[in-house]
């Protein structure tokens, strides 16, 4: 009787969770439309004429909206990570090519704050592999964006990628990104990957965010077969890293034009 209490128990709570996941999913859909179309009316009124002030004004108000969204994404994927509504989507791509490109995105925000941004990989000479690259990138921004807003002015951020034979027919592709940081205290390296964990309490902090974006990280490197391992030290920096499996596809099977 004791033991079925307990799994009635459990599967209220897995149900109560499920619909927890399912209302944060819906709300944060419902909010993401609207939010859309502000933004992009913005994106107008920024277009028009408009003296200093009033682009500072629209300027604030498009950060605003922009970090709300960044929020609502977040939110969104951890609850459709959490209700198990997330699928790995393999893609053939060119993993060199991939990692250029996010390196591009984030070099506006790595030149502000004068950070070098140094980029290394192994032997990839047109190498396509497939995976889900989708997933990927969203890792590797989140991780590398981490390592610019956590590190100071004309520090250092390095980003190594390699891949490595599991198999016959599979591999793992790695990455590491270190920076030359603000590091991270032992107590808290084991809590980082929990939802909302931040270093800093929200009353007194310095850094923007939502405390999804590890936890996130890791459960969809978890998915794509790796782990996501953390290691650091206060005033020296950090080292995040993960591998994911992917496979390495044959070009002699790929039909030349
Ligand atoms: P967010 O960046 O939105 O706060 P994350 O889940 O990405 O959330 O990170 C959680 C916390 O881990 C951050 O608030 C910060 O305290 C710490 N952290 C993450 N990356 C770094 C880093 N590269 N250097 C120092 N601290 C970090």
């Amino acid at each position: 009787i004791w033991e079925k209490g307990l799994v009635e128990a459990m599967n209220a709570a897995d149900q109560a969770s499920r619909a927890k996941s399912d209302f944060l999913a819906n709300m944060s859909h419902e909010i993401r439309t609207p939010m859309n179309g502000l933004l992009g009316i913005i994106d107008l009124l920024e277009s028009t004429n408009l003296n200093r002030i009033q682009k500072q004004y629209v300027e604030i108000i498009k950060n605003s909206g922009n970090s709300l969204l960044s929020i609502i994404r977040d939110i969104l994927d951890y609850s459709k990570i959490e209700s198990g509504k997330i699928d790995i989507q393999p893609v053939p791509f060119d993993p060199v090519e991939e990692l250029k490109d996010q390196i591009k995105i984030l070099s506006g925000l790595a030149g502000k704050k004068k950070i070098k941004l140094e980029l290394t990989y192994g032997e990839f000479e047109k190498t396509i592999l497939e995976g889900d690259k989708g997933k990927i990138n969203q890792v590797l921004l989140n991780l590398i964006g981490n390592a610019i807003k956590f590190t100071p002015e004309l520090g250092k951020v390095g980003v190594r990628m390699e891949l490595n034979p599991v198999d016959d027919f599979f591999h793992f592709l790695s990455f590491s990104v270190a920076d030359s940081g603000i590091g991270i205290a032992p107590e808290h390296l084991e809590h980082l990957t929990d939802p909302f964990y931040q270093v800093e309490s929200s009353n007194t902090r310095t850094y923007q965010g939502t405390g999804l974006g590890l936890a996130i990280a890791k459960k969809i490197v978890e998915l794509m077969g790796g782990q996501l391992e953390i290691e650091s030290e206060v005033g020296k920096g950090s080292v995040f890293k993960f591998s994911v499996i992917v496979r390495k596809v044959d070009q002699n099977s790929v039909p030349q034009a």
